[in-house]
């Protein structure tokens, strides 16, 4: 089963409120941006220099947050979704 099959398994429980934001002129700053790079479901997006984050789809590993602090530009604010949502994991 490939990796793509077994992340389409996965149920999310979505929260109107974001569990995790960006700070866009920390953003901005940033040299070399490795949240784009390291997100595992592609949630940070670059645009006209301009990072964009959707916390939808969000399989709370938290690497964003180790990345973003130690090699990026500390511009991650990180917590699990509250209570009741977020993903449940299903491997299949
Ligand atoms: S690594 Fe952090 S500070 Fe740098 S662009 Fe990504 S979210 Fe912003
Ligand atoms: S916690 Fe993981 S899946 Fe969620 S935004 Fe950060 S890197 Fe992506």
């Amino acid at each position: 089963m490939r990796i793509e099959d077994k992340l389409a398994l996965n149920v999310f429980e979505l929260d109107k409120e974001a569990h995790i934001t960006v700070d866009e002129a920390r953003c901005e700053k940033c040299r070399d941006k490795p949240c784009l790079r390291c997100c595992p479901a592609v949630l940070y997006r670059l645009e006209d220099g301009r990072i964009f984050f959707n916390y939808e789809g969000c399989l709370e590993c938290g690497t964003c947050l180790i990345i973003c602090h130690n090699y990026g530009n500390g511009g991650v604010n990180w917590n699990y979704p509250r209570g009741g949502f977020g993903i449940y994991y299903r491997y299949g």
